[in-house]
């Protein structure tokens, strides 16, 4: 299979790129699946024009008919490997195809890391969330709980503290800038540190957690461990990750290797839908703009 752009990624960054790069008629080709996203089990309701909360499925699958609109191509499958070749990249698929593309989009998202601790996945979207942004609407009045070392954390139990009753904010040991430790000094956050986590509980939803033998009654529980990104497919041409997983891009969405771009969350923070979509945005135009500046060279050339 061939094609001018071949998007890794079919969250909303990747959707979007490919709504902008197909329009710019541009071959344009889409590989993953819509229920990896981070957003397929979203409940987002601070997303412009959109009240909410909506299902982030609902959205997925409305963008992905768009895309379909306007000719992307979309093969529910997972990249195993890329390669480049002369002025060429080419894709294998899980399923064992192969495709070749002129320009390369990641959106591949990232994954958070988890705690792994007995109740984490049960309750996940009913009382733990990896995301202090998207989810501290849910939590007025409620306790809650922020795991993490980092400031990650306490940004997050800071943003939670204007929202919860109560925050805990949980570390092994925190680590952070001077200016957030005075930011943390407020009354409703109370830090707890050295101990260790081995259990989230609840009924129908979370009900607190087990501390070291004690338990802490919470509603939520926010896990700040930090992302993983899913970095094997760059490393592979050349494209190096900085020290926190993340893909360097200038403002066109341009990584440092001729050809690829990327959007979304595996560009870094805010991992929020609002950025996903606008980094996708200037991916999908910047990539068919330089797919159609190669072609009219080649055709030169000729
Ligand atoms: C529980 C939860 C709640 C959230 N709530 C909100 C909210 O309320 N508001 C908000 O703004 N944001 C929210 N977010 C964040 C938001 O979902 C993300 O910022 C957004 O989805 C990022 O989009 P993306 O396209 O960069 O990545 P993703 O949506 O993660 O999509 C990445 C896609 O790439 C695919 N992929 C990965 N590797 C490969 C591969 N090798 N081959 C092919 N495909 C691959 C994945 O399967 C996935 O489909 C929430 C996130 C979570 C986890």
């Amino acid at each position: 299979m061939n094609t001018d752009i071949l998007i890794i990624g079919s969250g909303p960054a990747g959707i979007q790129a490919a709504i902008y790069a197909a329009r710019r008629k541009v071959d344009v080709i889409i590989l993953g699946k819509l229920e990896n996203s981070s957003l397929a089990k979203a409940h987002v309701e601070n997303y412009f024009g959109i009240s909410g909360p909506i299902v982030g499925i609902d959205l997925l699958r409305v963008g992905k008919e768009q895309a379909e609109k306007f000719g992307a191509k979309f093969i529910e499958e997972d990249a195993l490997h890329l390669e480049r070749k002369d002025d060429k990249f080419i894709v294998k698929t899980e399923g064992g195809k192969e495709v070749e593309s002129k320009a390369v989009i990641f959106a591949m998202g990232v994954s958070r890391k988890k705690l792994g601790v007995k109740g984490e996945q049960q309750f996940q979207g009913r009382g733990v969330s990896y995301c202090a942004e998207c989810d501290c609407g849910f939590f007025k009045g409620k306790k809650v709980a922020v795991i993490g070392d980092g400031s990650a954390a306490a940004s997050s139990a800071i943003l939670l503290a204007k929202y919860a009753s109560k925050v805990y904010l949980i570390s092994k040991k925190l680590s952070t800038s001077e200016h957030l430790q005075d930011e943390l000094k407020v009354g409703n956050i109370e830090i707890i540190e050295g101990k260790r986590i081995s259990e989230i509980y609840g009924n129908s939803a979370v009900g607190g957690i087990k501390l070291d033998g004690s338990s802490l009654e919470v509603e939520g529980v926010f896990i700040e461990l930090g992302s993983k990104g899913v970095i094997e497919l760059a490393v592979n041409v050349g494209l190096l990750p900085d020290p926190r997983g993340y893909i360097h891009v200038n403002e066109e969405q341009k990584t440092s290797v001729l050809g690829i771009f990327a959007c979304g969350d595996i560009c870094g923070p805010p991992l929020q839908l609002a950025k996903a979509v606008g980094e996708g945005c200037i991916a999908g135009i910047e990539a068919a703009e330089y797919v159609k500046r190669i072609s009219k060279l080649e055709k030169q050339t000729v």
